[in-house]
């Protein structure tokens, strides 16, 4: 399969790139800077940067017919709804969400035309739960999962199959390239520093894990072998969304503020 990869440079996506690659599928890694793609044993390494339009098109039509889309491309702002500042939240929305929208724009038709395709999107568990001090990103991941959700139902009849997959908690570059606002000083400074601990002990105590098995996952989603729409990924992001999908909204909050020690 010939499969383009969003955001490469770093984490996920460069761990999806090679696990894909050592499959034996045909990868186009993308980013940014496309120097950061050296050392990549690929098919192929393009500049693209998803906030763009001419470099989405440009990037597309150098990739040629296309069998897989990784939507992997994201950053985040953290911090209270009431202070994180628009613009900064827009941007993040612009890559996560507008990112994501003009890469199918892109590709989509062309899968569809040739009756088959596969477009995987890197949610999060927080598009299924929006963690305190996470709500405009958990915003970008709710409306993903909406779109995909809606993607699947249209083109899945074109032979264009989606999937959804949501990593809980790795150790990628992800927490250096984010920003955070309004965590530093009252009234959300307290909220900041037992929210802090307490995400981690959804982990049990163990340090994070590096990425490969999201780029498992990914490529499972790719090849076909989970059929699943959604894929959490990670022992904190199953037992998060399973207890979610059990639960009402009170007995989750109350279940999860226990499991968390969370005293806010
Ligand atoms: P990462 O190491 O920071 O990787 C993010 C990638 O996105 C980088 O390659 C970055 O490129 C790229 N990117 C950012 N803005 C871009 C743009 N406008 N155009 C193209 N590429 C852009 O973090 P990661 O953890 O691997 O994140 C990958 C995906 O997983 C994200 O969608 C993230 O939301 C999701 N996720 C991560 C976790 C986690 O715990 N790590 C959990 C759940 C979901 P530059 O080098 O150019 O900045």
């Amino acid at each position: 399969m010939r499969i383009l990869i969003t955001g490469c440079s770093t984490g996920i996506g460069r761990a999806a790139a090679t696990t894909l690659a050592a499959r034996g599928h045909e990868v186009v890694a993308t980013a940014r800077r496309k120097e950061t793609l050296e050392g990549l044993d690929v098919a192929s390494r393009l500049a693209l940067d998803v906030d763009d339009d001419a470099s989405v098109a440009r990037a597309v039509a150098e990739a040629g017919p296309l069998d897989g889309l990784v939507n992997n491309a994201g950053r985040g702002e953290g911090g209270p709804v009431e202070k994180v500042p628009i613009e900064a939240a827009k941007g993040m929305m612009e890559t996560n969400l507008w990112g994501a929208v003009r890469m199918i724009q892109a590709v989509v038709p062309g899968m569809r035309e040739r009756g088959h395709g596969v477009v995987v999107n890197v949610s999060s568990v927080a598009g299924v739960v929006a963690p305190p001090l996470g709500g405009f990103y958990a915003a970008t991941k709710f409306a993903l999962e909406g779109l995909s959700e809606a993607l699947k139902l249209e083109a899945g009849h074109f032979g264009v199959r989606v999937a959804i997959v949501e990593p809980g908690y790795f150790d990628t570059g992800f927490r250096g390239n984010s920003h955070e606002h309004g965590i530093d000083q009252p009234p959300y400074d307290e909220l900041h520093r037992l929210w802090d601990g307490a995400d981690g002990k959804l982990l049990g105590g163990e340090s994070r894990p590096g990425p490969q098995a999201v780029a498992d996952a990914i490529a499972d989603a790719v090849e076909g072998k989970d059929e699943r729409l959604r894929i959490p990924v990670g022992q904190d992001a199953e037992m998060v969304t399973s207890t979610r999908a059990k639960l009402d909204d009170a007995t989750f909050e109350a279940t999860m503020r226990q499991a968390l020690g969370l005293d806010w």
